[in-house]
């Protein structure tokens, strides 16, 4: 099959007006001007998408398909610890089926946002199966969360079985395996190092819920403030007991062994200077998510010192649950604004960069460039289709920045099929 558009952004190579994609098996075979290809393959049908651009498909750095029955709770801003608390509450009438039906709407709502793979955590594991239902690639973390002393010997067993029994799932097919602690404020430091020490033996990726709030930073320096109090009532963690540790959320996490290149920490809006740097130096990334930090009130990421300090960052959606529009594209202008008002020169942060985070340098962050992230002979099929007849703006990059939103994806292909189609 031959896709056709008025332009091919393939994003690791020129834009290629009138442009064409061969696809063979779910791989991409050439791509090329669209003349040339068709002529090199006469017999091949084709599909013109008209006046179109077709890029890859958009890598989600974090998420939570499971939540996506929780909308609600995006319905009006709050406190964090409030939502939390919602968070909580509404996963309790939850049961193994209604997880998976919340986990396929997951799927479904970010194929329909151009989202072709996700960094996605599970605490049921129905994120895993509605991926792998799906066909989308997926770097599926299995999610720790409420550990004490209490629970602690039998949460260590579970997430032993729980990577045992999803990795037969996984290899068949196109998702890979990780752990995520919740957050240093959700599990004492004896079940974080023993996530650290898990991922570190079994060679996993990590993730992580880090300086979100300012209260996470008060609660794991000083043992107290506003979350310390709300999660004092659930859970009995050292670190409110003794008082605070007097290091910042990521110096903590660093002494328990999980800051390092294995790690992508999720909105790092309270991250210091010196974290930044730690964080840099140990080859750990950041996920930013600025439409979740603004429903949820916490702040915006240090953008500006992220790039200043060359800290690897991209970007994620969060779930629904504090994220109504799940839109990767609101989600970069978001990021530039932020950098902007930081002060940030436009040059560091080009539209070019922004839309290589929404693609190959989110891939590579997750280690699957070598599958995904870009259009090129040898990967995956995985793109979509932007309607560009409304508008059009001579850079790409600064278009799809400035004038695209999900709204404007008429097809989502993953695997060299279609997969959505907005109608
Ligand atoms: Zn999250």
């Amino acid at each position: 099959m031959i896709y056709t558009a008025d332009l091919v952004l393939p994003i690791t190579g020129s834009p290629v007006e009138h442009g064409a994609i061969l696809v063979k098996d779910g791989r991409i075979i050439t791509v090329g001007e669209r003349a040339s290809v068709l002529r090199k393959n006469p017999r091949e049908e084709f599909l013109d998408f008209g006046d179109a651009l077709l890029m890859p498909g958009l890598v989600n750095l974090h998420g939570h398909f499971e939540c996506a029955a929780f909308d609600f709770l995006a319905s009006e801003p709050t406190s964090f610890s409030q939502w939390l608390g919602g968070i909580i509450q509404a996963g309790r009438g939850m049961e193994r089926d209604d997880w998976l039906r919340a986990a396929r709407k997951g799927v479904a709502d970010s194929l329909a946002a151009g989202i072709t793979c996700s960094a996605d955590i599970t605490r049921s594991g129905a994120g895993l199966q509605a991926a792998y239902e799906a066909g989308m690639p997926a770097l599926i973390y299995l999610e720790v969360v409420a550990v004490d002393a209490s629970n602690l010997m039998e949460t260590v067993v579970d997430l032993l079985e729980r990577l045992k029994s999803s990795e037969p799932v996984a290899q068949a097919g196109v998702q890979r395996l990780g752990v995520s602690p919740h957050s240093a404020y959700t599990l004492t430091e004896a079940a974080l190092k023993a996530c650290a020490d898990i991922a570190r033996q079994y060679t996993l990726p990590l993730s992580i819920h880090l300086a979100e709030t300012a209260d996470e930073v008060e609660l794991v320096r000083g043992g107290s403030g506003a979350l310390a109090r709300a999660i004092s009532d659930r859970l009995a963690l050292e670190v409110i007991a003794a008082g605070g540790s007097g290091s910042t959320p990521a110096e903590f996490l660093d002494g328990l062994g999980l800051i390092n290149s294995a790690l992508i920490a999720a909105h790092g809006v309270w991250l210091s200077e010196d974290d930044i740097i730690l964080m840099r130096q140990k080859g750990a990334a950041v996920a930013v998510c600025p439409t979740s930090n603004e429903l949820l009130n916490v702040g915006e990421a240090p953008i500006g010192s992220f790039v200043e300090r060359g800290l690897s960052f991209g970007i994620g959606t969060d779930s629904i649950a504090s994220n109504p529009t799940l839109d990767l594209f609101v989600e970069a202008g978001k990021v530039r604004a932020i950098y902007k008002k930081q002060g940030g020169a436009r040059s560091k942060l080009r539209s070019q960069m922004l839309v290589e985070k929404l693609t190959i340098e989110a891939a590579r962050i997750l280690g699957f460039d070598d599958d995904l992230g870009s259009i090129e002979a040898g990967k995956r099929a995985d793109f979509i289709a932007i309607d560009t007849s409304a508008k059009r703006h001579a850079n790409p990059y600064d278009y799809l920045l400035e004038s695209v939103t999900k709204a404007d994806i008429t097809h989502t292909i993953l695997g060299g099929e279609i997969v959505y189609e907005n109608r």
